[in-house]
């Protein structure tokens, strides 16, 4: 991810965060799109990418799809990662670091649709007092079309947002726009927000990402 503007810190006026440290203009940046487009193969790939510059980050991830501590993808990668309950305060990660010693140069926030809203603050206060790049990655809208609020809060208060530009194609070859729960071989249009399930065909509850039209009319297509 290229850096734009320069690292900020040039001059005797550099602002600091508050560990002392320059800051280098830290950034919160939101990636979402449908599921899977992929999100947790660019969140992994973008772990990979700073680490090989030296940085050091901490990869966190909440409903994994393989219930575990760690960021799986439909791709066969997988990492270990800190599982964001309700009671974590992104902060300690930090600061725990800091107490310690470490720095920690950013945060990658998989699954962050379904983070509560007072982690998007912790996310943004990381970024304009630590100095710390937050990189969240995570769906927009539910099974009904609507957004996740902690999506929302992302897009509010992100310094940059950017969909996701691999493509999920409905099964009418149209781009894949949004989420669908099936259950009972139907488009669900109400329930809980959050009800785990995968795209595989296979699960009692699954979702299967449809084009706009679609969506609308629960057309789950000739395999649906
Ligand atoms: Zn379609």
């Amino acid at each position: 991810m290229p850096r734009t503007g320069g690292d900020g810190a040039g001059g005797c006026a550099a602002a600091r965060g508050v560990h002392g440290r320059p800051l280098h203009a830290a950034a919160l940046k939101f990636f979402w799109g449908p599921m899977d487009c992929g999100k947790s193969t660019m969140a992994l790939q973008m772990n990979y990418n700073h680490g090989r510059q030296g940085r050091r980050g901490l990869v966190t991830t909440r409903i994994d799809r393989s219930l575990g501590p760690q960021v799986t993808t439909r791709i066969g990668l997988a990492h270990s990662a800190i599982e964001v309950i309700d009671e974590l305060d992104l902060r300690d990660l930090v600061r725990d670091g800091l107490a310690d010693g470490v720095r920690v140069d950013y945060l990658i926030c998989d699954e962050a649709s379904f983070y509560n809203l007072e982690h998007i603050e912790q996310m943004a206060e990381l970024v304009d007092e630590y100095d710390v790049d937050v990189y969240a990655f995570g769906l927009a809208t539910d099974f009904r079309s609507c957004l996740f609020p902690a999506a929302q809060r992302l897009f509010e208060l992100a310094d940059e947002v950017a969909r996701i530009q691999v493509e999920v194609l409905c099964w009418c070859g149209r781009e894949g726009l949004l989420n669908a729960r099936v259950v009972d071989g139907r488009v669900a249009r109400e329930g809980e927000q959050v009800v785990i399930g995968d795209t595989v065909d296979s699960a009692d509850v699954r979702y299967q990402v449809l084009c706009r039209r679609h969506y609308r009319s629960g057309d789950l297509g000739p395999r649906g």
